[in-house]
């Protein structure tokens, strides 16, 4: 059917945007095949598998007395906490609805039609999305062993970029870049260019793993750090993230941000979390062990995969769509990743131990077809 007029007054830009494929709710799957949700599994959004923690939940039953009024609009208490935590300024702190709220700040607040943000190939997804949404101009570099080639990136900086984005650990692949090499590709980059360092999936790596970004925000005013409570703090739900970087860029970013963007349950939650220092640690141990019993079992299964610093592993099954059909067919919902230019790949989400001898079952018999 042909779209009436008014949607045919979009931009260009705008009519010209893949929309974000999410990855399968499990009450969707449900009705599709008729299957009880409590039998089945999702391991597809790189979600904590294991619940909030009681402080979290103490938190927000405290919080809900509150909702007939608006949350607060510079998230003080949040900020403080974050700002002692990570010893930067509040004012340095911008939150967002996740830190994807964060990403899309940053191109609203620097792109405009005719700019270039750079990023790699099978990076995530995000990136080039909202560089579209403003009408600048995406610049793909080609991936080197699935990862970012950053001297490739640096290469593909010219006078219009005015954005770059790296993820490390990077969403899907689960690579990871050593913080030497990082540093070095940040202090390369020209001062007015921004630099996006995302790192939503940081507290799943080992310690000794973990560049010090932050402190290199001291260094580079031109750097912004994005971290996430979706992940290992286990509040995706919530929707709670936040960037750190120079005090000037803040103040851009809250000017174009919406006055409310971070609800107060996720406030209150996120305060909880961010007390909760076991919770993340166990989360990572966790998911440690997860990775272990995934790549032993796609190891067994003759699958290649991608050695993962975050808590999801790519794995290369062949014919993926007719594979993740014999799985959802199972109750098990995975990741397929054709739109990041991965169209043999699977991601799997590391789960419970359960899950994931699940998923590795539910792998086998789909592989024999
Ligand atoms: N960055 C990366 C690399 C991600 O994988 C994700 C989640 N898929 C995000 C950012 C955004 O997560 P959130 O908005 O939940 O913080």
């Amino acid at each position: 059917m042909k779209p009436p007029a008014i949607a045919e007054r979009a931009p260009d830009h705008v009519r010209g945007i893949s929309r974000y494929i999410a990855g399968k709710p499990i009450e969707e799957l449900a009705r599709e095949l008729g299957l009880d949700p409590a039998t089945i599994v999702k391991l597809a959004s790189n979600e904590n598998p294991r619940g909030p923690g009681p402080g979290v939940r103490a938190a927000i039953a405290e919080a809900i007395v509150e909702l007939s009024r608006y949350p607060d609009s510079n998230g003080f208490a949040l900020k403080a906490a974050l700002s002692r935590r990570l010893g930067v300024g509040a004012e340095q702190i911008v939150l967002g609805n996740g830190s994807n709220d964060v990403l899309e700040l940053v191109t609203l607040a620097f792109l405009q039609p005719g700019d270039e943000a750079v990023y790699a190939q099978h990076a995530f997804i995000v990136y080039p999305l909202a560089t579209q949404a403003r009408g600048a101009h995406g610049i793909e570099v080609p991936a080197r062993d699935f990862g970012h080639d950053l001297r490739a990136m640096r290469a593909a900086v010219t006078p219009r970029t005015r954005v770059v984005f790296v993820a490390n650990p990077n969403n899907p692949t689960g690579t990871w870049i050593p913080p030497a090499e990082l540093e070095d590709f940040v202090a390369s980059l020209p001062r007015d260019v921004v630099v996006v360092l995302d790192e939503a999936y940081n507290e799943y790596l080992v310690p000794t793993d973990r560049a010090p970004s932050v402190e290199w925000v001291a260094r580079y005013p031109n750097l912004v750090v994005t971290r996430t409570f979706s992940k290992a703090y286990g509040l995706a739900a919530l929707r709670v993230g936040y960037g750190i970087m120079n005090e000037a860029v803040a103040d851009l970013l809250n000017r174009v941000r919406q006055p409310f963007n971070v609800n107060a349950l996720a406030q209150a939650a996120a305060l909880a979390a961010l007390a909760d220092a076991d919770y993340v640690e166990e989360s990572r141990l966790l998911n440690e062990a997860g990775i272990a019993q995934l790549d032993a079992g796609l190891q067994l299964l003759g699958l290649r995969f991608v050695p993962s610093h975050a808590n999801f592993v790519l794995a290369e099954v062949g014919a993926a769509d007719a594979v993740n059909t014999a799985l959802l067919k199972q109750g098990v919902i995975v990741r397929p990743v054709a739109n990041y230019g991965l169209p043999q790949w699977l991601r799997i989400t590391v789960g419970l131990p359960e899950e994931n001898t699940r998923v590795l079952t539910a792998l086998t018999k789909a592989l024999q077809g």
